[in-house]
């Protein structure tokens, strides 16, 4: 049934309202309840380094605790959140969520592993962030070289020169940053040599193929040479066998995280994978 408001009509547009785009809103006003309902969660995930065997660091992952429809992967909710904005507040829940849990873990068990957090596109795009990150340090007492921020390559190269400014400021406070899923976008090795960078996430595409994908190997190889040579470290993501890790650790990888060492936790049980040994 079209309507006519201002003499124009909606007889084009809503029939187009199918049954996907129902859903994506009923979706987007459920995650606009989300944040104040408590429904959002993290679970971490240790990364060991291959030198001493121990786990040095967590990731901290988004999960949505839905009243129906369980838990729900960070995948299905994160680009929604980012359309609609609604990723600013949720970002900085984050922050400070997996500062304040890593203080529960310090004070509970005497230390606590250095935790990386995900950024996402609009966050690190925004003026405020070396702000907002000053904040939450500040606010929940975690020392600044105890938090790692991740961000892609797409994000780095969008505009290369706020993210250097940004990079800066971020170093300035004293926290360190990972380039995640690395080797999936096209950052060019001249960049990640001007930046102030730390760390390389292999992405878990070329993991998987090893030790028997040949391409794989020398891609793996060759990333660990680079970044060393740039004085980076060096994480393979997603390692799920035993022949993963001993390949990476042959190839000079410097940490590992993955299923095989352990899947995301909550906090609850993180202080117990904490303790886990490769
Ligand atoms: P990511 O940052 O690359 O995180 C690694 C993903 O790989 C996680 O998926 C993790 O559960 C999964 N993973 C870990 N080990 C293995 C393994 O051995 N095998 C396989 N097959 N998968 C493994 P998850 O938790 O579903 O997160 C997906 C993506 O969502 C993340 O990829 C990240 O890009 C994004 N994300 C998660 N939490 C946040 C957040 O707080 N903020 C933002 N902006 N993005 C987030
Ligand atoms: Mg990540
Ligand atoms: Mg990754
Ligand atoms: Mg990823």
């Amino acid at each position: 049934q079209s309507k006519a408001i201002g003499g124009r009509s909606f007889r084009f547009y809503a029939p187009a309202m199918n049954e996907r785009q129902h859903r994506l809103l009923a979706l987007e006003s459920e995650l606009h309840r989300a944040l104040e309902r408590k429904e959002f969660v993290l679970h971490y995930q240790p990364q060991a380094s291959l030198r001493s065997g121990k786990v040095c660091g967590v990731e901290a992952l988004l999960r949505w605790n839905h009243s129906e429809r369980g838990l729900v992967a960070p995948n299905d909710f994160i680009p929604l959140l980012e359309e609609t904005g609604l990723i600013d507040d949720v970002g900085l829940w984050v922050l400070r969520q997996a500062c304040q849990d890593m203080r529960i873990l310090a004070a509970e068990h005497g230390h606590a592993p250095r935790v990386a957090v995900n950024l996402s596109a609009r966050q690190f795009s925004s003026q405020r962030l070396a702000e907002q990150v000053a904040g939450v340090l500040r606010d929940t007492g975690l020392p600044a070289e105890q938090l790692e921020l991740e961000i892609t390559e797409q994000m780095l190269i969008s505009d290369l020169e706020s993210s250097r400014a940004t990079l800066e400021s971020l170093r300035e406070l004293g926290v360190t940053v990972a380039i995640d899923d690395f080797g999936t976008g096209y950052c060019s090795l001249a960049y990640l040599k001007r930046l102030p960078l730390h760390v390389l996430k292999v992405d878990r595409t070329f993991v998987s193929g090893l030790p028997d994908d040949g391409n794989d190997l020398a891609i793996v190889e060759a990333i660990t040479l680079l970044a060393h040579k740039l004085d980076l470290q060096v994480v393979a993501e997603g390692v799920e066998t035993a022949a993963q890790l001993e390949t990476l650790r042959a190839l000079g990888c410097d940490m590992v995280q993955g299923y095989y060492l352990s899947k995301p936790v909550p906090l609850s049980t993180l202080a117990g994978a904490a303790t886990l040994t490769v």
